[in-house]
């Protein structure tokens, strides 16, 4: 007689979260499919195609052969178009064998911790957070330590709040500037602020998440591996998803210290053995073309934040704040906590999302996974007709609630 199948699956599983993003962006196809027209304000992905010049890039690396495995950390012309791009851009300063190019920015934050954690050492992580990083870290044996921001801080941790934050276990540091899923742009001396604190302790590193610099409404992107005190223990994670609208071609990078990016380059050569060629061919010809494009985008987001700004700022009961990059808009939305509207009554913000999501066919993600239980995210990479009338949808919902 055969034994019965037992399967335990790894404990690993338990600590960790299903990401709440990609959730939400499958319930509201799952709305769609059911024939409800759905309006999904969930994931954060450009709205946009990629831009010609670099899918023809990709056609044409096909064409000339890459079709191969490559070196592990990425093609030579590609991490050599990254560290020009480091400069050019951030006035970062790598040598090549500093870069490591992976399947995604996911990826990279995944080798970096993979690579600096061992269990129960903690990462002090500025909230709200992009979803995955605390599931990245629990990954990796670490322990997330979240440091909130709320609105009136503009969703933005002071350098007290890190100082009071670490402790003897803190490993690393770990931030998005601009943000997901405030839209926040840290500036050079909130920066430098932080980057004072982290010197003092020198086991510490810092992960500088920038992957929406291109998105960016200040004029000014600052990077914090460009201050001396921090330089040498910053590790900063880049990627063509948003700036070049290329979520698909899952391609990311980091700049790293040496040891770093070699034991990434080692955890890669195992997982996965490192990105696809022709799409690296492409990327290397993103990194060297004119960023007109990309410009046109971060335009276009503009025009968009100022619209939900202006729609969402006239619903009673919705705090907006007012996002300096990325494009998402992160309301708190707790005045509506305690309130129902027939069969629904709303004690948090996943039971807000839920509720706007089934009456109002309007997706947006449940700030708790971002760390902010009183808020909500959407994204605004919609059409500007979409977002009018998922403005209207909210406004209509959200009203019947009392
Ligand atoms: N970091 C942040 C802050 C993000 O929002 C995303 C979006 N998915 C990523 C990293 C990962 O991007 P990707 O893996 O598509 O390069
Ligand atoms: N970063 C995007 C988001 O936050 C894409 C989905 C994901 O990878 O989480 O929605």
């Amino acid at each position: 007689m055969n034994a019965k199948t037992l399967l335990h699956l790894s404990q690993r599983l338990d600590r960790m979260e299903e990401s709440a993003t990609i959730k939400m962006a499958q319930m509201a196809r799952d709305l769609a499919a059911q024939g409800h027209e759905v309006i999904s304000l969930s994931l954060g992905e450009p709205d946009f195609d990629t831009p010609d010049h670099i899918k023809e890039a990709a056609k044409k690396a096909l064409d000339d052969g890459y079709t191969k495995y490559t070196p592990v950390p990425g093609l030579v012309e590609l991490r050599k178009a990254i560290v020009e791009k480091f400069k050019r851009d951030n006035d970062l300063h790598f040598d090549l064998n500093q870069i490591v190019v992976s399947n995604g920015a996911k990826q990279s934050l995944a080798n970096v911790f993979l690579a600096l954690l061992d269990p129960g050492d903690e990462v002090v992580i500025l909230s709200p957070y992009w979803v995955s990083y605390s599931e990245i870290v629990k990954i990796a044996e670490g322990v997330p330590v979240p440091v909130y921001a709320g609105i009136e801080q503009d969703y933005k941790v002071s350098p007290e709040q890190v100082e009071a934050a670490i402790s003897g276990r803190t490993k690393a540091l770990l931030f998005s500037s601009p943000c997901n899923p405030t839209g926040s742009v840290y500036t050079q001396d909130e920066l430098e602020g932080i980057a004072e604190v982290v010197s003092r302790f020198s086991q510490i590193h810092i992960i500088a998440d920038e992957i929406y610099e291109y998105i960016n409404f200040t004029g000014r992107h600052a990077s914090i591996g460009t201050i001396d005190s921090v330089r040498e223990r910053t590790v900063t994670v880049n990627g063509f998803s948003k700036g070049f609208a290329m979520t698909g071609w899952r391609l990311g990078y980091m700049g790293a210290p040496l040891p770093i990016a070699r034991a990434c380059n080692k955890i890669q050569g195992q997982f996965t053995s490192g990105a696809t060629a022709f799409g690296q061919k492409a990327a290397a010809h993103a990194l060297q073309s004119d960023l007109g494009p990309t410009h046109a985008m971060r335009k276009a987001f503009l025009r968009r934040r100022d619209l939900m700004i202006e729609q969402l700022s006239r619903i009673p009961g919705l705090k907006v704040n007012k996002p300096m990059g990325a494009f998402y808009i992160f309301p708190d939305v707790s005045a509506y906590f305690g309130k129902s509207a027939g069969n629904y009554t709303i004690q948090n913000a996943d039971d807000l999302c839920t509720y706007v999501r089934q009456e109002g066919h309007v997706a947006m993600v449940t700030g708790r996974a971002f760390g902010a239980p009183d808020c909500v995210r959407l994204s605004y990479a919609a059409s500007e007709a979409q977002l009018m009338e998922a403005a209207d949808r909210l406004a209509r919902v959200l009203g019947r609630l009392g």
